[in-house]
């Protein structure tokens, strides 16, 4: 990758606000860099933007609404499909922008335009069926009418370490449901977003439907949107602890929340797993965007008569990575996206050394420049270690064992997150029993990955409230009204 091409992409991304579909600075005027993690270099200076500004970005969604929500649906799918075609074919410059803010490797950025696209494209074929529905009433008398409406201005918050597909997965059942929305990306990762602006807005997007704004100042920016009457939907995807905090400030306007929030994934393999198909399958639930993954597995466990095996490996697949900035064709890990995400990573493999894990591969973070972290293997972690119970969101892989499938099934609830877990077994039954026994809002069966446009995507517990994706992605956008109307035979029955 030559750095002219970077510089020639880097130029073309639009760095201002979007707002009533019109680019332009921050009212103060001020920016903030976004940094190479892989550097530690400025790559861009994006707008900030202000509460003001934040106000005028709720101001024109909501302006724009009712004239949206009146648009043909097909009119709404087709400008969701040229989307989608656009980002297809600029798959290079969107995989380009996210391995430059963000880090992972330029082959897994494809991927994730593949995945981010593709929300696109399902959405618009979710646009033109939408229903509801007419019925008569039990007792033959009145008929019962439900119309679908959009809920209206949406807020959307998304997190740094899916750019593209956290921001899609919101805004395109949005779209095909017709509301109008602002979206705050993270201050980390804002070029991949405004690139998603500016081919929705060559795709034929109306002015007002889709407003953005980076900010430095989430909770200044988005805390009056919240409280403001014109509101009417918060979708948030990012950590637990700040989703508790927004769903108790929805609670002033009543607002409808989805929250996709924090994971803690148990990846069990049981005596009678494929091993070689287990093996696929941990690297790749492990290693996907280095770990960065609110459904990264974040602990293995691993039945004691298949552990030694099953750890050496995993451990030689972990030690094939090659950490190297995502743009070297020889990159399989970038670096972790900064410097506090490296240091939180530490800590928790530093406290189960400490408690008495060894380390069987890693452990040791290289000197800079950029935020890399090495890919581990940690064993014998003992069960109470602060790593199991925490998110940690780099490429470390904790082992610890288990003797019974009622162990393994009660270690793995025992977590107040619930978003996904990864079961290896052949036993058929295990398997469906698994499906109602894990507390889980996803379930990955001899599979590392799950993720799919076309599935509904979400947790339980604390791992979140709805879904994104699959026919549930857009009921997320749409409200219910009843029409009751009186029996249309009560004339004749006088
Ligand atoms: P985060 O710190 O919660 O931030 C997520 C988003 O919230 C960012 O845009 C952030 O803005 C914004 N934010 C932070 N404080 C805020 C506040 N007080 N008010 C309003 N917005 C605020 O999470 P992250 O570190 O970016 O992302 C990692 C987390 O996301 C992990 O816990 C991961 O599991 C979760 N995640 C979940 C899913 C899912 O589908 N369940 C998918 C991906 C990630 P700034 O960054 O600009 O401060």
């Amino acid at each position: 990758m030559t750095a002219d091409r970077e510089n020639e992409l880097l130029a073309s991304i639009p760095t201002g606000l979007y707002i009533d579909g019109a680019w332009r600075p921050a009212s103060t005027g001020a920016e903030f860099d976004v940094i190479d993690p892989a550097t530690e270099r400025v790559l861009a200076r994006v707008a900030d933007a202000s509460p003001a500004d934040g106000e005028a970005a709720l101001a024109a969604a909501h302006a724009a609404q009712r004239d949206w929500a009146r648009t043909a649906p097909r009119a709404r799918a087709e400008i969701l499909r040229r989307a989608f075609e656009s980002v297809t074919e600029r798959v290079d410059d969107f995989a380009l922008a996210m391995t430059l803010e963000m880090g992972k490797p330029l082959a897994e950025a494809r991927g994730e335009v593949a995945y981010g696209a593709e929300f696109l494209r399902w959405f618009s074929e979710e646009a033109s069926r939408i229903s509801g529905r007419f019925a008569t009433a039990p007792d033959g008398a009145n008929r019962l009418m439900v119309v679908r409406r959009p809920v209206g201005p949406s807020l959307f918050i998304t997190p740094w370490n899916f750019p593209l597909a956290m921001a899609t997965r919101k805004i395109a059942p949005a779209i095909a449901a017709g509301c109008t929305m602002v979206l705050k990306p993270a201050a980390l990762t804002p070029l991949t977003a405004l690139l998603l602006t500016s081919v929705l807005e060559d795709a034929g997007l109306p002015r007002g439907v889709l407003n953005v704004i980076p900010t430095t100042r989430a909770g200044a920016v988005t805390g009056p949107l919240i409280k403001d009457s014109r509101l009417r939907k918060l979708s948030f995807t990012g950590s637990t602890e700040v989703g508790r905090r927004l769903i108790a400030d929805s609670a002033d306007q009543v607002l409808r929340v989805s929250m996709e929030l924090g994971g803690n994934a148990p990846f069990i393999v049981f005596e009678d797993a494929d091993l070689d198909a287990a093996v696929d399958g941990a690297v790749l639930a492990k290693m996907r965007n280095g770990g960065e993954a609110c459904v990264a597995a974040n602990r293995f466990l691993v039945h004691t008569e298949v552990v030694d095996e099953f750890t050496e490996r995993f451990t030689e697949r972990m030690r094939s990575f090659t950490p190297a900035r995502g743009t070297e064709p020889d990159s399989t890990i970038g670096p972790m996206v900064d410097a506090a995400t490296c240091d939180k990573i530490e800590s928790l493999v530093a406290g189960a050394v400490e408690g008495g894990a060894a380390v069987a591969l890693g452990g040791v973070r290289p000197d800079g420049p950029g935020y890399f972290y090495p890919p581990t293997v940690l064993t014998g972690v003992p069960h109470d270690a602060r790593i199991l119970d925490e998110e940690i969101f780099g490429p470390v892989a904790p082992i610890t064992t288990f003797a019974t499938e009622e162990e393994a099934i009660r270690r793995a609830n025992a977590t107040p997150f619930g978003l996904v877990a990864f079961a290896y077994t052949q036993d058929l039954n295990r398997a469906l029993r698994l499906a109602e026994e894990l507390e889980t809002g996803m379930l990955g069966i001899n599979a590392g990955v799950v993720s799919n446009p076309a599935a509904p995507f979400g947790g339980v517990k604390q791992s979140g409230l709805g879904r994104e994706g699959g026919f549930e992605g857009i009921e997320e956008f749409l409200e219910a009204t009843y029409v009751g109307i009186a029996d249309p035979f009560a004339a004749n029955r006088s």
